[in-house]
């Protein structure tokens, strides 16, 4: 039995190469949950095998720029010369409709967030090590040398931002990440300042 009306928002974060996508994609096969994905706008062109309205709504800059000025992100951010954004009606409707909403999302816009939406549950999510990220970055071969070093410079920056989190998780291995955050949703959806107001009401019946 839910003892919450609205869903929950879910911020994960943390820097590029961390392996985001792939423990959000694990955390999606779990079974029983209620979790959607917010999929983001952006103006990067697609990498081989991305569609379009799944993994990202690909669009150029001047209808991101559009939108930048309708307020119609819940926040946005430029990274390494894109721009990326969270669209606000779709989150918004979900978690009207009592849906766990997932964002993931770099670290600009996690804290952009933060701002609007206090009762949000902010993940940061981190390698195992410097030089796990940077093996990552590699290995992924999606990007050449110039703009793997630019996400290194600004993982390190990034990294130092962990204490506006709310919890912190390691990406040693998927699955276990995957399972944490499970967790983390799990227990949240219990915290008494989420379920009181219900729970109230439940036991007056
Ligand atoms: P990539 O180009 O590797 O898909 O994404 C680059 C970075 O942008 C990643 O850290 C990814 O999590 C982040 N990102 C994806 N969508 C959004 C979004 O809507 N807003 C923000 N602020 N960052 C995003």
């Amino acid at each position: 039995m839910k003892l919450n009306e609205r869903g929950l928002l879910v911020v994960i974060s943390g820097p590029s190469g961390v392996g985001k996508g792939t423990v959000r994609r694990a955390l999606f096969n779990m079974p029983n949950h209620d979790l959607v994905y917010s999929v983001s706008m952006t103006t990067r062109p697609p990498r081989p095998g991305e569609k379009d309205g799944v993994d990202y709504y690909f669009v150029s800059k001047e209808t991101f720029s559009k939108r930048i000025k309708e307020n119609k992100f819940l926040e946005w951010a430029e990274f390494v010369g894109n721009y990326y954004g969270t669209p606000r009606d779709k989150v918004e409707e979900q978690l009207d409709c009592g849906k766990e909403v997932v964002l993931e999302i770099e670290v600009e816009g996690a804290l952009q967030v933060r701002k609007q939406m206090n009762d949000a549950v902010f993940i940061f999510l981190v390698p195992p090590g410097r030089k796990a990220l940077y093996q990552r970055l590699i290995n992924r071969g999606t990007e050449d040398q110039a703009l793997i070093d630019a996400r290194m410079k600004k993982a390190d920056k990034e990294f130092m931002l962990a204490h506006k989190y709310d919890y912190i998780v390691v990406n040693d291995e998927v699955n276990n990440a995957a399972d944490r955050i499970m967790a983390i949703i799990r227990a949240e959806h219990a915290k008494t300042e989420r379920t009181i107001h219900n729970y109230m009401k439940m036991i007056g019946e």
